[in-house]
């Protein structure tokens, strides 16, 4: 292990951001043309490959191998089940690794925790690969989310949360090179200014696309009114516009 390898822990309040002014955007590619579905990933062009540091571990499955193949910094993770409270469900990573916070070209910063590896499921991690490029193609350069696997229960329920898989991760925002943070707190709302707009079109690519099953706004329900919650729910492809709608796997 290497330099991110503190691991697990709570997230904390939100850190203070800097806010500056914005950059030129280059043309902003669909998601299917910045690195394709998550089934295309391996065929992306390699984004660390050959650097030194690449301290690329090759798992054992094949979308560990397509993580590999596209330069994604990552180590093999096998964690213990846990149980759930009294639900009889186990807590597990079916294909766990430990992620590089440098995604794509993109920092994935655990607020509170910035530097941390991110604990997924290796489906999650090309997902995420996917997100990092399409938010890389428009001056993006970095996310701020508040966790990724996380053995709990859907609010309000016993039934186990894609967070208990590593399947899902939760974002509050993000920040350009230069220019003040997109929050969802404040900016999702704002649909007529350019931080607004990225949100709205960044859930819509990833709905559209089908690069996560689960996208929750602040649409869907008063507990989501500050992040936006993605997550990998088999068999769903749902995302919460206009009115609450009811639907599992947040
Ligand atoms: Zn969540």
């Amino acid at each position: 292990m290497a330099a991110c390898d503190a691991l697990g822990g709570a997230a904390s309040p939100p850190a203070a951001q800097e806010a500056a002014a914005s950059s030129p955007q280059p043309p902003a590619p669909r998601l299917a043309d910045a690195g394709g579905v998550r089934a295309e990933v391996d065929a992306a062009p390699c984004l660390g490959c050959g650097a030194a540091d690449a301290q690329v571990v090759r798992g054992e499955g094949a979308c560990q191998e397509r993580l590999a193949a596209a330069g994604v910094r990552f180590w093999a993770h096998r964690p213990a089940p846990e149980p759930l409270g009294s639900s009889g469900v186990m807590c597990h990573l079916a294909d766990g690794v430990l992620l590089h916070p440098e995604i794509g070209g993109v920092r994935w910063r655990w607020l509170g925790a910035e530097d941390r590896a991110l604990v997924v499921d290796c489906a999650l991690a090309e997902a995420l690969l996917v997100m990092s490029r399409w938010l890389a193609a428009r001056g993006v350069v970095s996310v701020d989310h508040v966790g990724t696997y996380h053995c709990r229960a859907i609010a309000g329920g016993d039934r186990p949360s894609q967070h208990a898989f590593g399947r899902a991760v939760d974002v509050r925002g993000m920040t350009f090179a230069r220019g003040r943070p997109v929050r969802v707190l404040e900016d999702w709302r704002r649909e007529q200014t350019r931080s607004g707009r990225l949100l709205h079109e960044l859930a819509e690519a990833l709905h559209r696309d089908q690069v996560f099953n689960v996208v929750l706004t602040p649409e869907y329900n008063p507990g989501h009114h500050d992040h936006l919650h993605l997550d990998l729910t088999p068999g769903v492809h749902f995302l919460s516009r206009g009115e609450l709608e009811v639907l599992v796997g947040e």
